[in-house]
């Protein structure tokens, strides 16, 4: 029987109501930028697989890191122990990270990554003796589906069930020329409270959103208010970490830090789940006391798993290397093109690039998981490109060693989509 058969028998997948969903397409193999299902058919992997295998899927580095660690050693309890692979890793990326990021807590996701950003957030002030448990957050931002994730993302469409659970957390526009002096006035009467204990943001793309950009200049003004009110600020770079955006990270091209940033996805570039969440030093030590309580206790089995660790130390190497650098200004390039392309079809809004990230609008109503959503979708695999359209935005984030050609078919298929799909805009 078919993987795709046998699946249905006892899996439950995510994201899925599984009453009107078509069967789960079985993928057997992955090399490098293509998928392969269990027919046979090869499928461009135009978005990295949620952003993460960007050098590519099954990379020859990367197995012979994660093999290597296998054997000298896979797992121990990071409470009490610790080992190369993590101290390897803090050092390679502590000097990469945004000015001031200088202690590294480790888990599996990027829902987890958050959940922590949060809990530090919060026992930080705590621990000072200071109240305060309101979150702020952007409109349409995602951060995750735990709890604490699930409540500070402005994405919650089917989260109904929980919304008498969530933390406390007021929400904010996403800048624009625009709209600046509302959002800063807006932001300065929820921080006139006092109560507020973070703000955070997903850095110039809001990914989950549909790939929606905003300016850095913009960014910063809300950045710097949140700083004078003494208000962490969390970057969440989950998605745009790791050259996505034109930079390593995102937050390097905003002139405010963050106090805390969230990674995974790409960390490990798709080959093991893993996260990391940072701090400047200045958190940190808002945890050392003679009070054990004032520690942060808080901790999963599989923290630092020494795996994980090496195949991130390795990804964070193959990005540092000639060929992933001139492959990532390959696409850079090629998108600036192609956007010219889409500025002038009335048929397309909205059109934008930063890094390997270029998405549009089609001009038509779609319903984020709607049907005509499902129909481009499997207009795109008919072709064999992989993208998952997020109703009417389609966007890109392909794998930084994606060839020319390769960029070409997908561009085309992108092309023959508007054709097909899109109105025109009058
Ligand atoms: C994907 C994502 C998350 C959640 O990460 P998971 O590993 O799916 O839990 C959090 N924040 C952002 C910005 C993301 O893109």
């Amino acid at each position: 029987m078919p993987i795709s058969q046998r699946d249905k028998k006892h899996i439950w997948h995510p994201l899925t109501q599984h009453n009107n969903t078509p069967d789960a397409l079985g993928i057997t193999k992955a090399k490098g930028t293509l998928l392969f299902d269990e027919s046979g058919k090869i499928y461009i992997d135009a978005i990295s697989s949620w952003y993460t295998a960007v050098y590519g899927h099954c990379h020859p580095i990367l197995i012979e890191a994660a093999y290597h660690q296998m054997r000298q050693l896979d797992q121990v309890v990071f409470a009490g122990f610790t080992h190369e692979p993590a101290v390897k890793l803090t050092e390679k990326i502590i000097p990469l990270l945004p000015y001031g990021q200088n202690r590294v807590f480790f888990s599996e996701n990027g829902s987890t990554a958050v959940d922590i950003a949060l809990k530090i957030a919060i026992q930080y002030f705590h621990n000072k003796g200071d109240k305060r448990k309101v979150f702020v957050a952007f409109e349409e931002g995602f951060h995750g589906d735990t709890f604490g994730a699930m409540s500070v993302s402005g994405l919650s469409v089917y989260n109904g069930a929980f919304e008498d659970f969530f933390i406390e957390v007021k929400r904010i526009p996403v800048p624009t020329e625009e709209n600046i002096d509302q959002v800063l006035q807006h932001l300065k009467n929820i921080l006139d409270k006092g109560d507020v204990a973070a703000f955070i943001y997903e850095p110039l793309v809001q990914g989950a959103a549909g790939m929606k950009m905003h300016e850095a200049k913009n960014l910063c003004q809300i950045l710097r208010l949140c700083k004078q009110y003494d208000v962490l600020k969390i970057a969440d770079e989950v998605m745009t970490g790791f050259g996505k955006t034109n930079t390593l990270f995102a937050s390097e091209q905003v002139t405010i830090s963050p106090d805390i940033i969230c990674l995974s996805k790409a960390l490990t570039a798709g080959m093991l789940p893993m996260a990391l969440t940072t701090c400047t030093e200045k958190i940190f030590s808002a945890f050392l006391s003679e009070d054990n309580a004032k520690g942060f206790f808080h901790g999963h089995t599989y923290t630092a798993n020494p795996i994980a660790c090496s195949v991130a130390s390795a990804a964070i190497d193959l990005y540092q290397s000639k060929i992933i650098e001139n492959g990532k200004l390959k696409i850079e390039k090629s998108h600036d093109n192609f956007l010219k392309v889409l500025m002038h079809d009335k048929r397309v809004m909205n059109e934008r690039t930063n890094g390997v990230i270029l998405a549009f609008e089609l001009n038509t109503p779609i319903d984020r998981y709607g049907k005509k959503r499902n129909e481009i979708f499997q207009f795109f695999m008919e072709k064999g490109v992989f993208i998952r359209p997020l109703g009417n935005t389609i966007y890109l984030t392909p794998p930084f060693i994606t060839s020319e050609k390769q960029m070409e078919k997908v561009y085309e298929t992108t092309l023959e989509c508007i054709e097909k799909f899109g109105e025109k805009n009058e």
